[in-house]
């Protein structure tokens, strides 16, 4: 079945093209959430649908579009991080270049008015800090403009002086020419009062593909009634470069935006999606597969994390229609709120869902589609997985798959959380070997391309790699799970 009638892309398309970005606090999050189990209960799984936290009020991201007009009427290729807003319609207006000082802001601050405001910086993916927090790191900025303000005029008062010494008198007194304090600089430096002003929205440079994230430093405490006030647009920057030379020489021209992000009132509630094959003999020890069912929704997940979701769903697929009855539990995870903080997989973890010391193995895929063609595992587990990946060695015929042995001494157990969402697992001594993927036919998928961006679509995926994870995901797990002994954990880390 996996080799012939595998439907892995069939699940990618859906949650990709039919749910969108799944970001914790969207309907399509809940949409997508609601929709995996109802295909684990078609297909005769027991489902935990585990709440494992909320966000204070939710995001729901519409299209987005820009263009010039007048100009050279360019399309705009910009993003917005989530949890930021939309436009009110289109808007139309004006550029300027942000006001870098008071005495700047002084003199623009009529023509602020309906204006798109460029400001400077390069964008990281995430938004301005808008709230009282930002404005006072802001306003000490300015302060400290001004006063270095004052420290030039006296550095060049005292340059001055020197100026009329003879050469001489200089190197007798060890005198030389002071430096001038270059401003410091804050983007978005008078937000508020740009704000106040009246400005449409603010316009960062970003590098290509567009990495857009969400409000991280305000989520926590927005509420409904004090969202954030006007856009924060992240531009292709060789856009932006076009766009502020114009700006610079006073060009006449305008840019327009449509921009629909959408708000709900929270807290929205979000939960581990969890797939459970219950065991025959051995209900209460696991083997569990697991990908993030979250991702930004600048664009789809495809990769991030449909590279995990998709294969494991299929994996479950395989083994109950094909008629599996394992011995041990299988649990098939995805997980909410992994790009906010590895929050699901976090929660499962540290709220004892099950006796951690009873996992076998957990399996994490996460934003790279390549193929499995191995697993490298500790000397004591090697005869367990050459047994149990056997079919595999040579199912696919340009996918071999062969158990390696690890060399050299086990690491120590990590003490802080990373990567994905094998961290809290790891931490917590359970075994997270996960397979050695490759690229053998040459697609040159580059996952900083995706990773975050507005690329991150159904298109990145490599299908004939998503498939085949799907069918050694399916006989890996069904295999540990039939054991007749739990897999050794010597070796799995220094003790
Ligand atoms: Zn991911």
């Amino acid at each position: 079945m996996g080799m012939n009638d595998n439907h892995s892309m069939d699940y990618l398309d859906i949650l990709c093209n039919r749910f969108g970005g799944r970001l914790i606090g969207s309907d399509a999050y809940d949409n997508a959430a609601e929709w995996c189990a109802s295909k684990f209960e078609e297909w005769g799984l027991e489902v935990w649908m585990q709440e494992c936290g909320e966000v204070p009020v939710g995001f729901n991201r519409g299209p987005w579009f820009g263009r010039m007009v007048g100009g050279n009427g360019m399309t705009l290729h910009f993003a917005t991080p989530s949890y930021t807003v939309g436009t009110k319609g289109v808007q139309r207006g004006h550029v300027l270049i942000e006001p870098r000082t008071q005495a700047e802001f002084d003199r623009m601050k009529k023509e602020l008015n309906g204006a798109w405001v460029l400001i400077g910086g390069k964008s990281n993916g995430y938004p301005i800090d808008w709230t009282e927090k930002g404005d006072s790191i802001r306003a000490a900025a300015i302060e400290r403009n001004i006063q270095i303000d004052q420290e030039n005029r006296e550095i060049a008062a005292y340059n001055r002086s020197l100026q009329n010494m003879s050469e001489k008198e200089k190197a007798k007194k060890k005198l030389v020419e002071k430096e001038t304090i270059p401003h410091v600089y804050e983007p978005a430096m008078f937000y508020k009062e740009m704000v106040e002003a009246g400005i449409l929205g603010i316009i960062q440079s970003s590098p290509v593909p567009i990495t857009a994230l969400y409000d991280r430093k305000n989520l926590g405490k927005m509420t409904f009634d004090n969202l954030p006030p006007i856009p924060d647009i992240k531009l292709d920057e060789e856009q932006y470069a076009v766009i502020e030379k114009m700006a610079k020489r006073r060009e006449y021209f305008q840019l327009e935006f449509d921009i629909r992000n959408h708000f709900k009132m929270g807290p929205v509630k979000y939960h581990n999606v969890i797939g459970v094959m219950k065991g025959t003999e051995y209900p209460d020890e696991y083997v569990i597969a697991g990908g993030h069912l979250d991702a930004y929704d600048v664009a789809t997940g495809g990769v991030d994390c449909g590279s995990g979701v998709a294969p494991i769903m299929e994996a479950a697929r395989l083994i109950a229609e094909a008629g599996g009855k394992p011995k041990r539990t299988i649990l098939f995870c995805l997980w909410a709120g992994e790009e906010f903080g590895l929050l699901g997989s976090r929660y499962f973890v540290e709220s004892g869902t099950v006796p951690l010391e009873n996992i076998a193995n957990y399996f994490n895929r996460d934003y790279t589609p390549f193929v499995p063609m191995g697993i490298t595992v500790p000397d004591a587990m090697y005869e367990d997985f050459v047994n149990v990946s056997a079919p595999l060695a040579d199912a696919h015929p340009d996918f071999p798959f062969t158990v390696e042995m690890r060399k050299g001494e086990p690491g120590p157990r990590p003490t802080n959380a990373g990567g994905s969402d094998h961290a809290y697992f790891a931490m917590n001594g359970v075994p997270t070997f996960s397979f050695n993927i490759r690229d053998p036919k040459g697609y040159n998928f580059d996952y900083r391309e995706i990773w975050h961006t507005d690329r991150d679509t159904y298109n990145k995926s490599i299908p004939e790699y998503q498939e085949h994870t799907a069918t050694c995901t399916a006989v890996v797990l069904y295999g540990i799970a039939n054991l007749d002994h739990l897999l050794s954990r010597e070796g799995t880390y220094k003790e």
